[in-house]
């Protein structure tokens, strides 16, 4: 890399339960991604920290594991739906994403193509290793933003300084001792992440 090359840093959002709300199946008991275009809706205050993210200078890209297809609960066409939905709300408050890096892949996938122990599938740091060499990102630089602990690794082992969005409650206190899965801070949403993000770098430039 040239010396004189511009390198940036990155925003990488986890996308459920960070951009768009997550869903809960009655009859399963269990919360889980939209499967549905008509489930997408996102959370308050994300069109906002995405645009406060651009103005601090990152790429804002998402990372996110999504093994609907591989399970049989979702075809690419409800997928494609599913991220057009998501891109048109957010443009409707003039957010958008730099870039989007999607895992498909699922050890127990009962769709044969899919079913792989891949190196994309967080908490593994695949996403992220990809989309820093495709857009030029210096992940030492950048931050990882998810509300799964394997956002946290993912994070981690990529060398993104971490934020899990959540509140602190003992049981994954225990989890985050048991996998080493320690954020660098926690925030409620995806505002409140921006709001810290920005007082870091306010502080750090002026250091
Ligand atoms: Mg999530
Ligand atoms: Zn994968």
């Amino acid at each position: 890399m040239g010396i004189n090359e511009i390198v940036d840093r990155g925003v990488f959002l986890d996308r459920d339960g960070v951009i768009n709300e997550l869903i809960y199946y009655v009859e399963h008991g269990v919360v889980d991604s939209p499967f549905a275009v008509e489930q997408v809706r996102l959370i308050p205050g994300v069109c906002e920290a995405i645009n406060k993210f651009h103005e601090l200078g990152f790429k804002v890209i998402i990372v996110s594991n999504q093994p609907g297809m591989a399970k049989g609960y979702l075809s690419q066409g409800v997928f494609d739906k599913i991220r057009k939905k998501m891109n048109d709300e957010l443009a409707k408050e003039g957010a958008s994403c730099d870039g989007e890096y999607y895992c498909f892949h699922h050890p127990a996938a009962k769709v044969a193509r899919l079913k792989t122990n891949c190196e994309c599938r967080k908490p593994k740091p695949g996403l992220l290793l990809q989309a820093a060499k495709d857009l030029n990102i210096d992940l030492s630089q950048s931050w990882m933003i998810g509300d799964g602990l394997t956002d946290v690794q993912a994070g981690k082992s990529a060398g993104c300084q971490t934020i899990l969005l959540g509140r602190m409650k003992c049981e994954l206190c225990y989890l985050m001792d048991e996998q080493d899965a320690h954020p660098d801070f926690i925030a409620p949403n995806l505002r409140e992440a921006a709001n810290l993000i920005k007082r870091h770098k306010t502080e750090f430039m002026e250091l």
